[in-house]
């Protein structure tokens, strides 16, 4: 609609659910018609939910695993008697809710790899 992104190289990804290789931007498969991206609003609501972890229980890693982070999270799990990732969480919440919508979602959700 009236978002321009100036993504100008065309890149690809795999569908979800089929397999079969589609625009990134795509927010429907064309090929099974499954959703390859969450609706807005469901971005931002693991956008609190995840920044509220990460306050609350920012010392277990939970907003890591909560984002598919498994690996950071069990660094964060390993470390939380030291303290520091109770903070790190402190200011990670923060940082997530002082990102908009869409740069949220650029940078923490759907990237799996
Ligand atoms: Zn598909």
């Amino acid at each position: 609609m009236a978002s321009d992104t100036d993504t100008t190289k065309t890149e690809t990804v795999y569908c979800h659910n089929c397999g079969e290789q589609i625009d990134a931007a795509a927010e429907l498969c064309p090929h099974c018609g499954v959703r390859q991206r969450p609706p807005p609003s469901a971005v931002d609501d693991k956008r609190l939910v995840a920044a509220l972890l990460a306050i609350l229980l920012g010392s277990f890693g939970a907003h890591k695993f909560y984002l598919g982070r498994t690996k950071v999270g069990i660094l964060y799990l390993l470390f939380f008697w030291t303290g520091l990732p109770g903070l790190v969480g402190i200011v990670e919440g923060a940082l997530y809710l002082s990102k908009s919508r869409e740069e949220f979602e650029a940078k923490y959700a759907e990237r799996d790899r």
